[in-house]
């Protein structure tokens, strides 16, 4: 049986809005040496401003941005939702179809007889459409028509807040590692850490590769060090799965991520793991 102490964490982690599923993940939290992040959406608004849009050679700028608004019309990543602000023009789905969301590239979609590619550089390449790189300090959604280059767009994200409050939360309550995982490039990613003070960044990461990552920290710790994983949900749900703690942030997140995750908290606030760690200290504290 659960010892009573356990109930008392959990009531009062609920109280602050951190849904802790059980006795067993409050004592883990106790035991997190690790804690790795998402980018997008968690130490990042991940409410992005386009900054600029550079149309390719023949095409107008108006008709790059009506094109990736389209690609984007169904996609929930909040690069979607830029885009179509940025817009602004009212979308007609029915000129629509085909669609196809690539985890951890972007969109492929048919649009009024044509294939709209939209997504990153990786994207670009898998695809064989050539373009030039240019340096870059934003996010970059590339567009491609038919097979040809049309230009992309930048969007710029914000860090929230209170993440660098976070690490260093973390850190005082004996955190030994910080990592973030991103699908967004190193320049971007590594900019990001750099100014939080996290101590390692791994960018340009699929989906399934931020999975491996976890995989890779889980074998080579003690078995008594927890490793935590905390995302927005979007495109995340099998790393919080896998990670010995998972933490959905935002309650933004799909129905699929609340159900694979450990821990939920309902604000958009990273520091609510300082506070889910202190919970979970003091917790053991009573029970011991
Ligand atoms: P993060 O790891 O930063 O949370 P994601 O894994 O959600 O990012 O996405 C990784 C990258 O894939 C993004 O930085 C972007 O380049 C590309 N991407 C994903 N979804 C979309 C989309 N709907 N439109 C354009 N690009 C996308
Ligand atoms: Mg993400």
């Amino acid at each position: 049986s659960i010892p009573l102490g356990f109930f008392g964490g959990i009531g009062a982690a609920s109280r602050q809005g951190i849904l802790v599923k059980g006795g067993n993940y409050l004592e883990a939290l106790n035991s997190v040496g690790i804690v790795v992040f998402d980018k997008t959406g968690t130490l990042t608004k991940g409410s992005f401003d386009v900054t600029e849009v550079r149309p390719a050679d023949n095409v107008e700028r108006s008709e790059l941005l009506e094109m990736v608004a389209y690609a984007e019309l169904h996609s929930n990543h909040p690069i979607a939702d830029s885009i179509r602000k940025a817009y602004g023009k009212e979308l007609d789905e029915s000129k629509v179809s085909d669609y196809e969301e690539i985890s951890g590239y972007g969109i492929r979609v048919q649009w009024s007889g044509k294939t709209v590619l939209a997504g990153n550089a990786k994207l670009m390449r898998k695809e064989g459409i050539s373009f030039g790189e240019e340096d870059s300090f934003g996010t970059v959604v590339h567009a491609a028509v038919d097979g040809h280059y049309a230009g992309q767009i930048l969007i710029a994200d914000e860090i929230k807040a209170d993440s660098a409050d976070a690490i260093r939360g973390l850190k005082k309550l004996g955190v030994r590692r910080t990592i973030m995982l991103t699908g967004d490039t190193s320049r971007v990613g590594d900019k990001v850490g750099r100014s939080l003070g996290i101590d390692e960044v791994h960018a340009e990461l699929l989906p399934e590769q931020k999975v491996e990552e976890i995989e890779k920290l889980i074998g080579s710790k003690s078995p008594k060090e927890k490793i935590l994983f905390v995302g927005d949900g979007i495109n995340d749900t099998p790393v919080l799965a896998r990670a010995d703690v998972g933490v959905a942030m935002g309650g933004l997140g799909s129905d699929a991520a609340i159900e694979a995750a450990d821990v939920v908290i309902m604000t958009d606030e990273p520091s609510k793991l300082v506070t889910a760690i202190g919970i979970a200290k003091r917790t053991r504290r009573i029970v011991w």
